[in-house]
């Protein structure tokens, strides 16, 4: 990998590229996703900075900006799916720092303010000491096969009618594989083994990690859950429905699944 993270805001932010986090949305510039400081709408607060790390050299950090009441905020979702792979990277990052930061300003065991930690992405209570640090959501997500067959389901949430493997979050004390199990059995009554871990995407619609798998059926007919899937069945490669967007493990299972037939 070439991306170097980084927690400490670097010396020369003249050298840096902007990513501009609005309230609701990222703002962008004339061209491209990314500002440099003379292009910036105005010049942030250095506690309204912050480090993202280095990709190929090149160094990035995040802004944690208000709204500009001229200028549209973009959505996240939107500009993914124009990014390349090495661009995604630097705006998941920059949209889960700025939340986190937005969201971590009191102690909640004390309620004392909290202030940045001099090393580490962290911010720390002035009064109890307590620690906090960007939280992530472990979820799990699975594509189950029949032979040639996937079984994709469209979630009572989704905002496109596509069809998608299906994913839930860990509970607390619960393995990664249990709650494979677990969400195909709630989801769609089906018994599943030969579980294989595949790979993992940080995804940051607010704040989860993807871990994907592939998963063999094994016994069982699809019961849907109605309060979470709208519709579950066997889909054969190459059918014309709507899948989930390129950039997404779901739809990066789905190709492994084909290209390994
Ligand atoms: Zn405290």
């Amino acid at each position: 990998m070439s991306f170097q993270p980084a927690s400490v805001l670097p010396e020369d932010l003249r050298s840096q590229r902007w990513v501009w986090v609005g309230e609701s949305g990222l703002l962008c510039p004339q061209q491209g996703l990314f500002w440099t400081q003379a292009e910036l709408p105005y010049q942030p607060l250095p506690e309204h900075i912050h480090a993202l790390g280095t990709w190929h050299g090149q160094g990035y950090v995040a802004v944690e900006a208000r709204d500009e009441p001229t200028r549209p905020a973009r959505r996240l979702r939107e500009l993914l799916m124009l990014a390349s792979a090495e661009e995604q990277a630097v705006l998941v990052r920059a949209a889960q720092v700025v939340l986190w930061s937005r969201q971590y300003r009191f102690c909640s065991r004390c309620g004392q303010a909290l202030q940045a930690h001099a090393e580490e992405r962290a911010r720390v209570c002035t009064s109890c000491q307590e620690h906090y640090y960007p939280r992530i959501n472990p979820c799990i997500i699975v594509l189950v096969r029949r032979g040639r067959s996937m079984l994709l389901a469209q979630g009572v949430r989704f905002v496109q009618p596509f069809f998608s493997t299906l994913a839930g979050f860990i509970e607390a004390g619960e393995s990664a594989e249990e709650a494979v199990h677990r969400e195909v059995m709630e989801e769609v009554g089906v018994r599943i083994d030969h579980l294989r871990y595949v790979s993992s995407q940080s995804w940051p619609f607010p704040q989860s990690l993807m871990l994907g798998f592939m998963a063999d059926y094994q016994s069982g007919e699809i019961h849907c859950d109605p309060r979470e899937i709208r519709a579950a069945r066997w889909v054969e490669p190459g059918e014309d429905i709507l899948l989930p967007p390129p950039l997404s493990i779901a739809r990066q299972l789905i190709e492994l699944h084909c290209r390994e037939l």
